[in-house]
């Protein structure tokens, strides 16, 4: 038995978690639900549970570590959660020591975007790059930034906040404050708020207008035209700012591709004049709700590689 290790995928309602090996093999696989009620040292005990049943498993020996993707703000070095509207009693929660207690097993936290973008880079779209940015298209839109192959993180963790960047600096209001935030114009909540105006019925969802749209209703087709436009400007702002080879999209929204593709291309085209000279690339995700599990579990054999590299260089 070689090394592994387990990524950890912790989601509103469910947890995932997998043992996977260092050429990006499922060895172990379980799937159930969070209940978050119970509050989060209950929470933090079923990972550990689980996580030990997982390692049980497949080998006691080759545990190279664990990762955990979280969905909200992580102080990584802390290992804290320090935000998570999703999960409920988490904010300033000792997750990371507390499972360590738990287990004895290096733990790495990551924000749950962060993890799906190493994910592809690792096992997905992006096996041939080291650069590249994902775009997560949900009920917000979330973003990682992946640079040498390493997650951005910024200085207070939150780089790559691609939801909260300004497409149209007049559009939808945004909790977060501004006005005409990606999410606001291109997530699945902000096509379903587009369906309500379009007076497709008060309880319409992003799916139900996709129905429509393949069903040739023009005012359904005009909504993920839209949606193309905003995520086409998204994504001119990104290649001017990064020269990155690959973005990806991921996410829900995605079979609707080909009907937010063209104006999403015809955006980028106007507004990137490097798009389109140096064979950048704006691709679908391939590893689907599995991202963030691969890039979890990627962490601790990152971690372990940038410290045999800088052991070696010291
Ligand atoms: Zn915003």
């Amino acid at each position: 038995m070689g090394a592994y290790s387990i990524g950890v995928d912790l989601g509103g309602t469910n947890l995932r978690v997998a043992a996977i090996d260092s050429d990006g093999r499922v060895l172990d696989r379980f799937s159930g639900s969070a209940d978050y009620s119970a509050g989060p040292e209950s929470v933090v005990s079923a990972i550990a549970q689980v996580i030990h049943q997982v390692r049980s498993r497949v080998s006691l020996s080759g545990l190279r570590g664990v990762g955990i993707g979280v969905p909200g703000f992580i102080d990584i070095d802390a290992g804290v959660v320090v935000e998570a509207a999703n999960l409920p009693g988490f904010q300033d929660f000792p997750v990371r020591d507390e499972i360590q207690k738990l287990l004895g097993t290096p733990i790495i936290l990551e924000n749950d975007a962060n993890a799906a973008a190493l994910g592809e880079m690792w096992m997905g779209a992006g096996k041939d790059v080291r650069d590249l940015i994902l775009i997560t298209l949900g009920t917000g839109i979330g973003g990682g930034i992946v640079v040498d192959g390493k997650v951005l993180h910024g200085f207070l963790g939150m780089a790559g906040e691609i939801g909260h960047m300004t497409v149209f600096p007049d559009g939808n209001p945004c909790g977060c404050g501004n006005h005409g935030c990606l999410e606001k114009h291109a997530s699945a909540t902000a096509i379903a708020a587009m369906g309500r105006m379009m007076h497709f019925g008060n309880d319409v969802t992003a799916k139900k207008v996709y129905e429509l749209a393949l069903e040739g209703n023009e005012r359904a087709k005009s909504i993920y035209e839209s949606v193309g436009r905003a995520l086409g400007i998204g994504l001119a702002n990104l290649i001017n700012l990064f020269n990155f080879p690959l973005y990806i999209l991921s996410g829900g929204p995605l079979p609707a591709w080909q009907l937010f593709a063209p104006t999403m291309f015809e955006e980028v085209r106007r507004r990137s004049f490097t798009f389109g000279r140096n064979g950048t690339r704006i691709e679908r995700a391939v590893l689907g709700a599995d991202a963030g599990l691969f890039g979890a579990a990627y962490l601790p054999f990152q971690q372990r590689i940038y410290r045999e590299t800088s052991a070696s260089v010291g």
